[in-house]
């Protein structure tokens, strides 16, 4: 499905017309699941992650497996490497850096060495589309794009019609109209041509814009449109598991919040 690594990213061979990108799991397997489930009603061709698999929720495993058995594309998040010690957490709050620790305690050899042979970014050159965890200036660094002015320099790091990312667990949609920044607050557009776009994902596992419900992006590249949806899901059962994994609760009673 992939072609030969870089060290920097892969690229993606596979054509696909429906696309469902999702993003930021931290081991929310309920999330996942109802997430998958939507994306399987709505007969996508594939599936792309946009990383951070693990950290935060109770089944870290479970949702590697997951990724793994239905072959996923999936590019590093900064908890993904935080679980492997690869990048430094003393930044991360004790609630954070409890959880990465939790976390690389219950990964499978298995598990760990699927997250550290993951790309920092991926490339669908059939679609026109460039992926990364956090921002395309600095895959690796980890930095959030929360401004129309991180946006536009980060618009000259891709060459890419379309550009996804994840990180802020914070859904939005740029718009690019040579060098005139928009962002639509409505949840669908239309892919036109002459303009690009930088989408963030939103978070499957642990929203933060004060909604719980998972969310997560469909595109279709016959009909040039693109959506960011939201759906139902067990929170009582993720919020239940981690009480019961023995993480801190905040982790739990966050989820209510979308924060
Ligand atoms: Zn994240």
């Amino acid at each position: 499905m992939t072609g030969p690594s870089t060290p920097a990213g892969i690229e993606l061979t596979q054509k696909a017309k429906r696309v469902g990108v999702i993003s930021d799991i931290h081991g929310n397997l309920h999330a996942l699941e109802a997430v998958l489930e939507q994306l399987q009603k709505e007969n996508v061709d594939m599936i792309v992650c946009c990383g951070d698999v693990v950290g935060y929720g109770a089944r870290p495993n479970e949702c590697v497996d997951t990724l793994r058995k239905l072959g996923i594309p999936t590019i590093a998040g900064n908890h993904d490497h935080a679980a492997l010690l690869l990048t430094d957490i003393s930044n991360f709050n004790e609630i954070a850096k409890a959880a990465v620790l939790w976390t690389k305690r219950v990964l499978t050899e298995e598990n760990m060495e699927f997250l550290r042979q993951l790309p920092l970014t991926l490339k669908d050159t059939a679609n026109n589309v460039f992926y990364v965890h956090a921002s395309p200036k600095e895959p690796g660094e980890w930095n959030y794009i929360l401004t129309m002015g991180e946006a536009r320099t980060n618009f000259n790091y891709f060459t890419e019609q379309v550009c996804f990312i994840g990180h802020s667990h914070q859904p939005f949609i740029i718009e690019n109209d040579e060098g005139n920044l928009a962002c639509p607050t409505r949840p669908e557009i239309e892919l036109r041509e002459g303009r690009r776009y930088l989408i963030n994902v939103g978070s499957v596992g642990q929203p933060r814009d004060h909604n719980p419900r998972p969310c997560f992006v469909i595109v279709d590249f016959e009909a040039r449109k693109l959506e960011i949806r939201r759906c139902d899901y067990d929170l009582a059962g993720a919020q239940q598991a981690i009480i019961s994994a023995g993480l801190p609760r905040e982790l739990a009673e966050r989820l209510a919040h979308g924060m």
